[in-house]
């Protein structure tokens, strides 16, 4: 049996905006860095006989902890559990394999179909739970299986299908942990996608405040509606509460952009929710987890 404090690497009292890309948010009792399954699986065990609660992140590019921080254990999955294999058009990788890499090595292996996902910050796990998605591709579009610790300690293969995949969702709860997941891709000419690439990068970077803290788009697109315009067009757009703000560069971006506190974000997250309900009609919902 595996002693989770003399194996595992963790932090204690540690600060979670070093885990979230928003940069915002309080301590959390311990943060856990698992390198394997069965450290994954023993700081779990640890978690429910001590009734410790507990959420797995990945590189907490969809995540806002609030000022409180976390009463429990967070569990960080990300570059030591990143094994990536590549057989033919699949590619085999672990839940931490941060997505920038694995389009990279799709790339190098003249596969094509992952460049939509080169340019968003975060693990395979996240993608996964996430549905992400960009450009026209999302991770339904490639996902083959997904291999999920349940709640019970077993794991069980999901097909496609049986992730019930959605806009900016999927079947995962908080007691289903993606372990890892196979991504069917088809061949490709390394040119064309280094090509297709770089032009995704450009738009991102033409189009988004990258050099700000953020966690993305910060709403769900509204059925019929673009979040942004309605943002923008309730006269947000450079809205600031405390150091959070609506980007000026991106409406749909709520950026970091003077030290702000979680209370800021979530205080300026409601107030354009108000607002554009107010004037439009519409009610946006966070695509950001809000972890209370
Ligand atoms: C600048 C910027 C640009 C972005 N662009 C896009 C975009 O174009 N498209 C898009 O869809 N998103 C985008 N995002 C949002 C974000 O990158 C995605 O949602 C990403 O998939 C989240 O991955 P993560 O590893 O950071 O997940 P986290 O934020 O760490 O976690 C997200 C959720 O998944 C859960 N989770 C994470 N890993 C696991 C796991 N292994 N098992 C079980 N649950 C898990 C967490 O508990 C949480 O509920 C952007 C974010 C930023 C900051």
């Amino acid at each position: 049996m595996i002693d989770i404090f003399e194996t595992v690497c963790y932090k204690t009292d540690e600060p979670l905006k070093k885990h979230t890309t928003m940069r915002v948010g309080g301590k959390a009792k311990y943060v856990f860095f698992p390198k394997n399954f069965d450290e994954l699986k023993a700081v779990i065990d640890y978690c429910k006989d001590n009734n410790e609660r507990y959420i797995v992140i990945g590189n907490g590019s969809n995540i806002i902890f609030t000022d409180a921080g976390y009463d429990g254990i967070v569990i960080k999955i990300y570059n030591l559990m990143s094994d990536i294999s590549v057989e033919g058009d699949l590619l085999a990788a672990q839940a931490g394999s941060i997505l920038s890499k694995l389009a990279n090595v799709a790339k190098d292996n003249e596969l094509t179909g992952m460049e939509f996902a080169a340019g968003i910050p975060g693990t395979l796990g996240g993608a996964v739970v996430m549905n992400a998605g960009a450009y026209g591709g999302e991770m339904k579009d490639i996902i083959e299986y997904v291999d999920i610790l349940l709640k019970d300690g077993t794991i069980k293969r999901f097909s496609n299908n049986e992730m019930n995949f959605g806009y900016r969702k999927s079947i995962i709860d908080s007691d289903m942990i993606v372990l890892s997941a196979g991504i069917r891709l088809s061949k490709g000419v390394k040119s064309d996608i280094e090509a297709r690439m770089f032009e995704l990068k450009e738009k991102r970077t033409s189009k988004q405040p990258l050099d700000y803290p953020s966690s993305g788009s910060t709403f769900k697109r509204p059925e019929g509606h673009f979040a942004a315009k309605l943002i923008e067009d309730a006269g947000l757009k450079g809205y600031r509460v405390g150091g959070a703000m609506v980007s000026p560069k991106h409406s749909g971006f709520v950026i970091n952009y003077d030290n702000a506190t979680a209370e800021d974000v979530l205080k300026l997250i409601d107030d354009v929710r108000d607002t554009v309900n107010d004037k439009f009609g519409v009610l946006l919902e966070p695509e950001v987890k809000i972890i209370r």
